[in-house]
C-alpha cells in the first residue's frame, strides 16, 4: 500500500552506480506531505539491467504515537484495525514470551493487526529452524495460526517503537 497521497515538495536526482550491475543508475529523492506527515521517497532505477528499488520513509510524523501500543485482540474486528508501523518497531507477544526485533528489511508500512501477526508468524517460522527447540517454536507458530481464525483470539500484542512514529489509525484515506 503506498503512503503517498499529495503534492511533491522537491526532487533531487543523481547518478549512482547500480547496486546490481555497477553501471549508471538514477537515484531520485523527493519529499511529499501526506496525512501521516512528511515522507521521503527514494527510488533507484537502472536502465541497463532493469533494477528498480523504491523506499518510502516517514521522516516527520504529523503526530507522534505512544512508545508502546498495546493491542488486545478480542474479536475478528480487532484483527482488521489499521496501523502505521515504522521500520523501528519491535513486536512483542507477552503471552508467548517472545519479541521480534525489526529485521534489516523492515519498512514503514500501513498494515492491519492481522498483517502484523501474519508477518510475525512468517519471521518466526524462519527463525524456528535455527532455534534450540524447534518443536516448541513450531508449536507457537501453530497456536498463532489458529488464533487468526478464532472468534475471541484473546491475543495481546505490544508494539514498541522508540521513534514513536508507529500508531493505530483509522482506515487510510
Ligand atoms: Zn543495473
Amino acid at each position: 500500500m503506498s503512503l503517498e497521497t499529495s503534492e511533491e515538495k522537491d526532487l533531487d536526482e543523481e547518478i549512482i552506480s547500480c547496486p546490481v550491475c555497477g553501471r549508471d543508475a538514477v537515484r531520485r529523492e523527493r519529499s511529499v506531505e501526506t496525512w501521516l506527515g512528511v515522507i521521503k521517497i527514494i527510488s533507484i532505477t537502472c536502465q541497463h539491467c532493469g533494477y528498480r528499488h523504491v523506499d518510502e520513509i516517514l521522516v516527520e510524523p504529523r503526530e507522534y504515537g505512544p512508545e508502546e501500543i498495546i493491542i488486545h485482540v478480542r474479536s475478528q474486528k480487532d484483527f482488521r484495525k489499521y496501523l502505521f508501523k515504522s521500520r523501528s518497531a519491535f513486536i512483542e507477544l507477552p503471552q508467548f514470551g517472545i519479541e521480534i526485533f525489526p529485521g534489516p528489511d523492515a519498512r514503514d508500512e500501513i498494515t492491519t493487526v492481522e498483517g502484523v501477526i501474519e508477518r510475525f508468524i512468517f519471521r518466526l517460522e524462519t527463525l524456528c529452524r535455527d532455534t534450540e527447540d524447534p518443536l516448541r517454536c513450531q508449536e507457537i507458530v501453530d497456536k498463532l495460526k489458529k488464533k487468526i481464525d478464532e472468534e475471541d483470539p484473546d491475543l495481546l500484542i505490544i508494539i514498541r517503537d522508540p521513534t514513536r512514529f508507529s500508531r493505530l489509525t483509522s482506515s487510510p484515506p
